[in-house]
């Protein structure tokens, strides 16, 4: 396919270029710098490459948290499935009221009671809440405003007619569509299912994620360490953020410098695994073999992402596995986990929520060297003083600097354009909590 060079990001959604077309001829579509790309532009390209699993699986309800949803849920029942009384108190027709406002009680409902299905004209019924209301009775009154005495109520001031009564329906009517297919399921979620009655449900298989930090210098948890090697900190850091996603982990720990053996890796990975992220050599250094790889097997696009830290980062295709290079700096490949590679493996999952991550504007309690260029995610720590939360940075910044970020409970987002932040400026503030 020929493609204009002038054509834009919202063309790949509408006339599909392809990631092979993009690969090989970059100048293509007018947004795709591969030396300074935007976050922005980044993602959008990202999120619109990726390919939404469609392989689904029936799970126990109780097994569907952080699962999510194959199909527009549909409920079979109205619910409640009957009018009830949303108060302990005494149910009556309200056009039988006189003047007096005195009935007589001659039964009682409690939640559960299904024997009394209908009261006289005149008459009152002591109810209890969550009592399924029988015929006869339009309104209840509460316990609290009735004189109850010799199995008679009187009351000064009668109810509106209607009140009290929780009507069937009144939350979700049958035939409603009460979750739309693509939903994640949390709790509420899974209380809202269980309401409807369903056992079980059709939730999108999860994602296969091989994973594996790259580098000869990198040496697992457990082992004695020599000057000038590192330990695999990535490793638990990818593993975790990915775990959080409830996605299965292939984990095959560190793989050394060494275009062979890189290479059957991948090979291999992409035909077990739906994405595949690396840590480590997708920079331009001389053992930085992830480029060279992914040109002989796959299709990529190595970006320079605009972005402190997490400046170099790929993302390409093997077959039909998607590859996230991150970079190895440990900050770094947490940063860009969190910002780009999070979303996309939502919308992978088959998650239809296409919401940003949130931000707060928070007034920043230190000034900041900013230089124009690159969005900066800086690590921070929200803390109140007198009774107003406030931002400041958690010291040095370096892209290996990883106590940085358990120190933090948050980014400064400071935007490509934006200067030094001057003490007492207000800044944007993503919650780390966000990322859960
Ligand atoms: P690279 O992206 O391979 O050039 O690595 C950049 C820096 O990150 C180097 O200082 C590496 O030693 C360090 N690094 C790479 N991979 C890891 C890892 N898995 N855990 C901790 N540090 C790493
Ligand atoms: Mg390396």
């Amino acid at each position: 396919m020929k493609i204009n060079i002038s054509m834009n990001l919202n063309t790949i959604m509408t006339k599909k270029i392809t990631l092979r077309n993009l690969s090989k001829e970059p100048g293509c579509l007018a947004e795709y710098d591969p030396n300074s790309m935007s976050i922005d532009s980044a993602k959008k390209m990202i999120d619109s490459f990726i390919e939404p699993i469609k392989k689904t699986e029936s799970v126990k309800l109780i097994n569907s948290i952080n699962r999510i949803l194959a199909v527009d849920l549909i409920s079979p029942i109205n619910v409640p499935n009957y009018d009830n009384s949303a108060m302990d108190g005494f149910g009556f027709k309200f056009s039988s009221l006189k003047n007096t406002k005195t009935l007589n009680v001659k039964n009682k409902v409690l939640a559960g009671n299904l024997k009394i299905n209908h009261i006289k004209d005149d008459e009152a019924i002591k109810i209890m809440t969550g009592g399924k209301i029988p015929n006869g009775v339009d309104t209840v009154i509460p316990i609290e405003l009735v004189n109850y005495k010799n199995n008679q109520i009187t009351f000064t001031e009668a109810p509106k007619v209607g009140s009290n009564i929780r009507k069937a329906g009144e939350d979700i009517r049958k035939k409603d569509i009460v979750l739309k297919k693509g939903t994640l399921i949390y709790p509420s979620q899974l209380g809202l299912i269980a309401s409807l009655g369903f056992s079980k449900i059709k939730v999108f298989k999860k994602l296969k994620v091989g994973f594996f930090s790259t580098g000869d210098e990198i040496v697992q948890v457990g082992k004695k360490i020599k000057s000038g090697q590192v330990y695999d900190s990535n490793h638990f850091t990818i593993h975790s953020m990915l775990s959080r996603l409830n996605v299965e982990c292939l984990d095959l720990e560190v793989i050394p410098d060494n275009k062979k053996i890189i290479k059957n890796t991948l090979k291999k990975l992409s035909n077990q695994a739906d994405v595949i992220i690396t840590s480590g050599g997708v920079s331009v250094g001389e053992a930085d073999y992830m480029k060279e790889v992914l040109k002989e097997i796959g299709e990529v696009l190595f970006w320079k992402l605009a972005i402190k830290p997490g400046r170099p980062m790929a993302f390409g295709k093997i077959k039909n596995t998607d590859f996230f290079g991150l970079p190895g700096n440990p900050v770094s490949a947490m940063v860009t986990f969190y910002q780009i590679v999070q979303s996309a493996l939502k919308i992978k999952m088959g998650s239809n929520l296409k919401q940003k991550i949130p931000t707060l504007k928070v007034e920043c309690s230190e000034s900041i060297f900013k230089k124009p260029g690159r969005t900066e995610f800086v690590r921070g720590i929200l803390y109140e003083s007198d009774g107003v939360w406030k931002v400041k940075t958690t010291g040095k910044q370096g892209s290996g600097i990883l106590s940085s970020m358990s120190k933090a409970n948050c980014f400064i987002v400071l935007t490509s354009n934006k200067r030094n932040v001057k003490s007492g400026e207000i800044v944007d503030v993503q919650l780390m909590e966000s990322f859960v």
